[in-house]
């Protein structure tokens, strides 16, 4: 089998002392130091090699075939060192989360103020009218994730009587999620008003920018014959926001962790300068933070972030939500796997499949990092699955976890961050005003749903920023698929048929 070493590990074994028991085949007109290394001074060399035993390879040069045995030490030395740097390039002590909380407290109220150039967009959702429970009829919610679609028919019998749902869940074609605007809403329609600001989350889809998307999905029920209403369109935040409320009057704030992250929260409308309507009659906006798109130097990013910042369909935007959200983290910890193969972590050669985006996603690492065996058998079994490297050391199984891990609780302890700026800004961190009111927070989303290692990680940052006495009135509690009843809801409460006056 031949493989190609890299310009840097090959110096890195040249390097080594004799002493270390490294034989190099000095002899030979090409060895270590071979021309293609020294005059062109790029790229590796074409080596022959066969696994010997763990932590070290048998190389030939191809060219003349003279045996040498390098134990790759020298490759171990450098991974670590590299996974050294990355480790605390991620870290994310207290006092880093406390300046990170800080800053988006500041963005957030830049974005309360004015319309334009704010990184947090903070947007009134002109929802007048939070459930009360007296809703009544028969709605269908259409809940667009970044990954998901679901469809929802929800059952409202009134006060006391409670209510009914069935949903389906369709995966949004790939292929549609990069294509043009009818061809996306026919597919959510084969199964008001607001106008879509930008896609993020690997949405590209053309025609719809700037426009009423409400009006895009009218015509497209109308090309199929529906007799059906367009009846309000909200946030998916707003919509978990609403879900939340119907079932527990003190749900503040909703989070969704899932392909993406956002959340939104309720603010006193004398808070919302930027707000040129007439005041709300309820006194609150609900706003959109639209946290996603957070940035700041206060943020712990690494080449890894700006790698995929780069090569994705939003470059520059959407930096928080690339940080942490399901996803990206698998693409993170593919990006920095590679960068560790080519320093020789699997032993010189570079497995094909991690140079590939999407070969490496967020449910095959969250499944590595529940591996709890003392071998990582399963973390092992994965990485021979969906990176076709055949057999892996323990070393290096473990390096592969430690990233992960790595990546996931930066990703994690930066969420609990933004969830504590929000209750920062509005009282509800236990240091001021309302700190005793009871607050929920109503979560939505397959990351934080499927992710034990993350909601951990974002549970204890959670509780060490807010203090372990102040967290005790606060909870977060999943709202599973909440968006879309909590859309069906808000359906409700601003139809003419549904809402009970
Ligand atoms: P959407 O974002 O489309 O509304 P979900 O809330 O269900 O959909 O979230 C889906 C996301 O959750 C996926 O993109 C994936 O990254 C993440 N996810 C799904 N399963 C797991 C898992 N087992 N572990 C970690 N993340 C997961
Ligand atoms: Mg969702």
């Amino acid at each position: 089998m031949s493989t190609l070493l890299t310009q840097r590990s090959l110096e890195a074994i040249c390097q080594l002392p004799e002493a270390s028991g490294l034989r190099l085949p000095r002899r030979s007109g090409y060895g270590f130091r071979c021309p293609s290394i020294n005059s062109a001074g790029k790229g590796g060399v074409s080596l022959v090699y066969h696994r010997i035993d763990r932590g070290s390879v048998r190389y030939s040069l191809s060219r003349k075939q003279e045996p040498g045995v390098v134990v790759v030490a020298a490759q171990q030395q450098d991974c670590q060192r590299l996974l050294d740097e990355f480790r605390q390039a991620c870290d994310t002590p207290q006092g880093k989360l406390e300046t990170v909380v800080d800053s988006m407290v500041l963005e957030m109220e830049a974005g309360l103020a004015a319309d334009e150039g704010c990184l947090l967009k903070m947007l009134p959702s002109y929802v007048e009218n939070l459930p009360k429970g007296t809703e009544r009829g028969v709605y269908y919610a259409l809940d667009l994730g970044g990954t998901n679609f679901r469809v929802l028919r929800a059952v409202f019998r009134g006060p006391g009587e409670g209510c009914t749902q069935e949903s389906e869940i369709f995966t949004i074609p790939e292929d549609l999620m990069l294509g043009k605007s009818e061809e996306l809403f026919d597919f959510i329609t084969s199964v008001s008003s607001g106008t879509l600001i930008h896609w993020s989350k690997g949405f590209k889809v053309s025609g719809t920018v700037g426009r009423d998307i409400v009006e895009v999905l009218r015509e497209s029920i109308e090309r199929r014959n529906f007799e059906m209403e367009v009846a309000a369109l909200v946030n998916d935040t707003v919509g978990t926001l609403a879900g939340g409320r119907y079932i527990n009057g003190d749900v503040m704030m909703a989070v969704i962790l899932g392909t993406g992250t956002n959340a939104c929260y309720i603010e006193r409308a004398e808070a919302v300068p930027k707000w040129k309507g007439p005041p709300p009659k309820s006194g609150i906006h609900v706003i959109n933070t639209e946290w996603g798109n957070f940035g700041s130097p206060t943020l712990p990013t690494t080449f890894a972030d700006d790698e995929l910042d780069r090569e994705s369909v939003n470059p520059g935007e959407h930096i928080f939500e690339k940080m942490m959200s399901g996803m990206y983290l698998g693409d993170l910890v593919r990006r920095v796997l590679l960068k560790l193969a080519n320093a020789g972590l699997f032993g010189g050669a570079v497995p094909e499949k991690l140079t590939k985006k999407g070969s490496l996603v967020t449910p095959d690492t969250s499944k590595m990092h529940a591996d709890e065996s003392p071998s990582l058998e399963i973390l092992g079994e994965i990485l021979q699955k969906k990176l076709e490297l055949d057999s892996t050391t323990l070393e290096q199984r473990k390096v592969v976890y430690s990233v992960i891990d790595i990546i996931t609780r930066r990703g994690a302890r930066l969420a609990a961050a933004a969830i504590v700026a929000v209750l920062r800004k509005i009282g509800r961190d236990g240091r001021s005003g309302n700190g005793k009111a009871r607050t929920v927070i109503a979560m939505d989303g397959g990351l934080y749903e499927r992710y034990p290692q993350f909601r951990n990680y974002l549970r204890e940052a959670f509780v060490k920023l807010l203090g372990e006495e102040a967290a005790k009135n606060v909870d977060i509690e999943l709202s599973k698929d909440g968006s879309g009843i909590g859309a069906a809801l808000l359906a409700a409460c601003h139809s003419k048929y549904g809402a009970q006056q």
